[in-house]
């Protein structure tokens, strides 16, 4: 039986999806290829993590215990392994550890990344995320918000390209990421990221201070599947996110909503 027990309001067109359309996904649809190609600029052996139905409350029966918690996947022989996992969770949310591990297991470095959510964006409707948490409405968003967190992520972007040249932006698919692959990046110490996180936020930029300063190591994996959403999880080049529509791009429709995504 699926409760939806905390149903969050989305744009139109964007849902939850159902074991049976995350079971679709990710035997037909996950592309190992370019998650391997992605995950090139990570040196050293890249740990997974997945969360089954934290938000959604949807998890396989069999799972229940384990639904809410932050499953890490760092025992694989290859990427099919990780799909196995995959298939066999079903989960809401796949994501992969910035950090960069040497052989013995110990942390030599960190990818630097910036997380722009729709919820932290103050809506003229909606009101800002402490509005939105009072209502227990902390991950809903509207299409104005979808909007202003797109132009700030143009913003930040270039606003970061005065100090870094390796970026890529990613939909995350709610909002975007920013990820650094500089190698100055890597090697920021805690402090400097700290630091960095709240320069941009002085900056006006409505960012998760936690990704940035790295407390959260975590993040998206992409061309995973958002459970919350049913979005795929892709990158956008720089130049295209001011036209990038997330209702209704194609790169981002994974194939079982069909015809089906209102307009
Ligand atoms: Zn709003």
């Amino acid at each position: 039986m699926l409760v939806y027990m905390a149903m969050y309001h989305l744009p139109q067109g964007m849902r939850y999806a159902t074991l049976e359309e995350r079971k679709q996904f990710y035997t037909k649809e996950f592309s190992l290829p370019k998650v391997q190609q992605w995950l090139e600029q990570h040196k050293g052996k890249v740990k997974f993590a997945t969360v089954i139905g934290r938000h959604t409350k949807i998890y396989p029966e069999k799972y229940r215990e384990e639904a809410g918690t932050t499953i890490i996947i760092d025992q694989y022989k290859n990427l099919d392994e990780v799909r196995d996992y995959l298939t066999e969770f079903l989960p809401e949310a796949a994501y992969y550890d910035r950090n960069v591990y040497d052989s013995k297991n110990r942390k030599t470095g960190q990818e630097l990344a910036f997380d722009l959510d729709p919820e932290n964006i103050t809506c003229p409707i909606h009101g800002t995320l402490a509005d939105k948490m009072r209502r227990h409405q902390g991950l809903s968003f509207c299409k104005i918000e979808l909007e202003l967190v797109k132009e700030q992520s143009v913003s930040l972007y270039e606003h970061l390209e005065q100090r870094f040249s390796r970026m890529k932006s990613v939909y995350s698919g709610r909002g975007f990421h920013i990820h650094v692959f500089d190698p100055e990046a890597y090697a920021l110490s805690t402090n400097e990221r700290r630091q960095l996180a709240r320069e941009v936020k002085e900056k006006g930029f409505q960012i998760d201070e936690w990704v940035t300063a790295g407390d959260m190591r975590l993040i998206r994996l992409p061309y995973s599947l958002h459970g919350l959403v049913s979005r795929v999880v892709i990158p956008v080049e720089k130049g295209e996110l001011d036209r990038f529509d997330p209702i209704h791009d194609k790169r981002c429709l994974p194939r079982f909503l069909g015809r089906r995504v209102i307009s």
